[in-house]
C-alpha cells in the first residue's frame, strides 16, 4: 500500500477540542434553534422513511430556496456544506490553475492543493480590499477566482465594482456569501446578468445549522448542471433538507437573531475599537496577540498566522460571553502596555 505523497504532506484542517467555556473560534451562531421550531422539525422526521435515499438532487430544499430567494430552481445547487461545493468548483472549469485573495478562507486551496490544482494568490490590500485589475490581468488561464464577501477572517465586503471588473472578463467567479446575512449586501442581483457568477451561502451561519451541513450556491443553469453531473448523488441527506427548510418557513426567527448579533458585533466594535477592525460578519478581527490569555480564561477563539500573526479572530456570542471577552481583552491590553492602532 502506498498513500499518495501529497497526502501524507497534507496539512489538515485543526480546530482545538477540549473542555472550555466559551466557544468562539468557528463564527457559529451562538443561538440553537428554539424548541418550538426542533419540535416541529421532530414531528416531520417521525413521517419521514429513513430506508430511503434523499432526493438524489435535492429537489424539495431547492424548490424552498428557489421560492425564498425569487430565483428558478435551476439556478440552485444545495450540498453537504458549502464546502462540499468548493470541492467540485475548483475541479469544474478549465483552466490551469485557481486565484484566491489571501488572508482569506482556507478551503479553496485545501481542495486545491489536494488535487494538485496550482494557486495562485493575489494578496487583498492594507485595508483588505481586492485589486480588480490587478485580478482580472491575471486571470486569463484561471479555472476560477474565489473571493469571499465578507471575507474571512478580515471581516470586511469586498466593493462590488471590484468584483465586477474580474467577472467582465469571463473568468469563473466565485464569490463566498457564506456571511451576506451580517452583511446585508450580496451580488444575488447580478446571477442572471453574467452566466460566470457563481455565488456560494450556507446555513451553517446566520441560520445556526452548522451541525447539519447545508450550504448552497447560486448560478446560471450551465454552471448548476455541471455540478449535478459531478456531484455525490445522495450527500445532503432527508434530515438535513428537512431542517433547512423549517428553517426557511421561520426566515423571523433567523433575522431576528442577525438583527441581535449585528447589534452586539456593533458594541464590540466601540469596546474594543482601539484593536478591533471593522467588520460586516458575525467576528471581529482584533489586533492583540491574546490567543492563551483568552485560552487561559477558558475562551476559545482563532488565533491567526502569516500576514495576521499576532492577531485573533472573535467570533461574536451571546451577551455574557461577549462582556467576558471585552473584559478580558482590556485587561490583556492594559496589562501588556498595548498601544492599540
Ligand atoms: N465559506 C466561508 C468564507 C466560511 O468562513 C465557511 C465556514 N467557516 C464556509 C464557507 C464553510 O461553511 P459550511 O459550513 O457551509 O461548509
Amino acid at each position: 500500500m502506498k498513500i499518495r505523497r501529497e497526502v501524507l504532506e497534507f496539512e489538515p484542517y485543526r480546530v482545538l477540542e477540549g473542555n472550555y467555556r466559551i466557544w468562539l473560534d468557528k463564527n457559529e451562531n451562538p443561538f440553537d434553534v428554539p424548541l418550538e421550531i426542533k419540535e416541529e422539525i421532530f414531528w416531520k422526521l417521525r413521517a419521514l422513511e429513513f430506508n430511503r435515499y434523499p432526493h438524489i438532487t435535492s429537489l424539495p430544499l431547492r424548490e424552498k430556496l428557489a421560492e425564498f430567494l425569487g430565483f428558478d430552481v435551476n439556478n440552485i445547487a444545495v450540498g453537504n456544506g458549502s464546502d462540499e461545493l468548493i470541492n467540485y468548483l475548483v475541479r469544474m472549469f478549465e483552466g490551469k490553475y485557481i486565484i484566491t485573495t489571501p488572508p482569506t478562507f482556507g478551503m479553496y486551496s485545501f481542495y486545491s492543493k489536494l488535487y494538485g490544482i496550482p494557486i495562485v494568490e493575489i494578496p487583498l490590500d492594507e485595508d483588505f480590499h481586492i485589486n480588480g485589475d490587478e485580478i482580472a490581468e491575471k486571470s486569463r488561464d484561471a479555472l476560477a477566482v474565489f473571493i469571499a464577501s465578507p471575507n474571512n477572517p478580515t471581516g470586511n465586503l469586498q466593493p462590488e465594482e471590484e468584483i465586477l471588473k474580474v467577472v467582465e472578463t469571463g473568468v469563473p467567479v466565485v464569490v463566498d456569501e457564506a456571511y451576506v446575512e451580517f452583511a446585508g449586501k450580496s451580488l444575488l442581483d447580478k446571477v442572471l446578468e453574467y452566466p460566470n457568477l457563481i455565488l456560494l451561502r450556507t446555513f451553517s451561519k446566520a441560520f445556526g445549522l452548522a451541525a447539519i451541513r447545508a450550504g448552497y450556491m447560486v448560478a446560471s443553469d450551465e454552471v448548476i448542471n455541471a455540478i449535478y453531473r459531478i456531484k455525490s448523488p445522495f450527500s445532503v441527506s432527508s434530515v438535513t433538507m428537512i431542517i433547512a427548510e423549517t428553517l426557511l418557513d421561520h426566515y423571523e426567527v433567523v433575522e431576528e437573531r442577525v438583527k441581535f448579533i449585528v447589534a452586539e458585533r456593533e458594541r464590540m466594535f466601540r469596546e474594543l475599537r482601539d484593536y478591533a477592525y471593522p467588520s460586516d460578519a458575525n467576528f471581529l478581527l482584533i489586533k492583540l496577540d491574546a490567543y492563551e490569555y483568552l485560552l487561559s480564561k477558558g475562551i476559545v477563539v482563532r488565533k491567526l498566522s502569516g500576514r495576521l500573526s499576532g492577531h485573533i479572530r472573535v467570533t461574536i456570542g451571546r451577551r455574557d460571553e461577549n462582556d467576558e471577552v471585552i473584559s478580558a481583552l482590556k485587561e490583556f491590553a492594559g496589562d501588556n502596555g498595548v498601544g492599540g492602532f
